[in-house]
């Protein structure tokens, strides 16, 4: 008989274990056969023995005085819990984005709340549909979710092909991921692109548009603007990179309320931890300070993508703080060389290189090992 305090079994573990079979009792705890499946997340060659890292897409400038001030202040009453659901970041983002408070939520990073928003709307016998080559994370939490993974090659320019996005929502498609710009390619589709995929899939299907990258674009499009046109668009932005906090974890999420309820659900209390929501409070009411970590981070970006021109080596426009080299022959060559060179990059085998831009030092190293490998192959994409 079932009463309201029986724990609902979780579909995806009941399918790997009998309970009648002796033998499935013996021996040490089974992971469920998903975790098989996992994907795992690829590790930037050289840390721990380079000068530079420009592997992770951080922000180079650490948090401003004020930030670090507001994060000691909090730490000592790091005693007491924090909100249950980070209430005052809350509000601070709900103010300056001009939206009802209950339709942010506030967590550790976003990609902690790209997690819980999958749990809410997508699971077993469900799919997911993403571009690739795009976020690692993306294959790894669907996996995760239980739903199946339907990626979308990019198209020749290394951008999201949205007409093939949109032809990948089948019957079971519950949610679709759009990285804008793309990670790691750096590319960004137009408001109106992003606005035609939303309008074209099925309103039961909902559209989580990263914007982790978006203080780089320099555009002034916000995608906030959508929400009261579209009730199953979610907006995903973090304080880790333009904002300098990657290390402290926080990102929010803007959505109508309904779909922002949902996700609420799904998060476990307090992970928004005080001292994140004290510093993420901090940075986000300091924008002039924001402002000068992306001028000095896109200074860079653009001259780093300009030296490499001039030795003939192509790159994707890039709207986000890291160049795209695409390489498919060359990738881990290339980043071998730059940690001979003192710096840290992203290689992902078979397609291309992704560097972190923001320290001239770091970039011209770059340059340095692109130079040695066009000296001896000739060509580097
Ligand atoms: N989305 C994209 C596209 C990213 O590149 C990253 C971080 N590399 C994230 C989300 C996660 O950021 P956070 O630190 O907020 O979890």
């Amino acid at each position: 008989m079932s009463n309201a305090h029986t724990p609902l079994r979780s579909a995806h573990a009941q399918a790997t274990i009998n309970p009648d079979n002796a033998a499935d009792r013996r021996g040490p705890p089974r992971p469920v056969d998903m975790i098989q499946l996992l994907p795992q997340y690829s590790k930037a060659a050289g840390l721990g023995q380079v000068k530079w890292i420009a592997s992770s897409n951080e922000s180079t400038i650490p948090p401003s005085p004020a930030v670090q001030g507001a994060i000691v202040q909090a730490a000592a009453r790091g005693n007491r819990y924090p909100s249950l659901f980070g209430t005052e970041l809350v509000a601070a983002i709900a103010q300056r984005l001009n939206v009802r408070d209950q339709q942010v939520m506030v967590g550790a990073g976003s990609l902690s709340l790209l997690q819980l928003a999958l749990l809410a709307f997508t699971g077993p016998a469900t799919e997911v549909v993403y571009a690739w080559r795009s976020y690692e994370a993306y294959p790894m939490l669907i996996t995760l979710t239980g739903a199946t993974p339907v990626s979308v090659p990019l198209d020749v320019e290394h951008r999201h092909d949205c007409e093939a996005l949109i032809r990948a929502v089948g019957p079971n498609c519950r949610a679709l991921i759009i990285c804008n710009p793309n990670n790691p390619t750096g590319t960004l589709l137009t408001p109106d692109e992003v606005e035609s995929i939303v309008r074209a899939v099925p309103s039961n299907v909902l559209v989580i548009l990263d914007e982790a990258y978006r203080e780089f674009t320099g555009s002034h499009f916000d995608a906030i603007d959508l929400l009261p046109r579209h009730s199953n668009l979610v907006v995903m932005r973090t304080f880790s990179k333009a904002y300098g906090l990657a290390g402290i974890r926080a990102g929010y999420l803007v959505a109508n309320s309904d779909v922002t309820h949902a996700i609420q659900r799904t998060s476990p209390p307090f992970t928004l931890s005080a001292t994140a929501c004290a510093g993420a409070i901090a940075a986000w009411s300091d924008e002039a300070y924001t402002q000068h970590v992306v001028d000095i981070v896109c200074k860079d970006r653009d001259r780093l993508r300009n030296k490499l021109h001039a030795l003939g080596v192509e790159t994707p426009t890039s709207a986000s703080n890291f160049v795209w080299i695409p390489a498919p022959q060359n990738a881990l060559r290339l980043e071998q060389l730059c940690v001979r060179e003192g710096v840290a990059i992203r290689a992902f085998d078979g397609y291309g290189v992704r560097i972190t831009a923001g320290s001239s030092e770091a970039s011209d190293a770059v340059i340095r090992a692109v130079t040695t490998l066009r000296g001896a192959i000739g060509r580097i994409n």
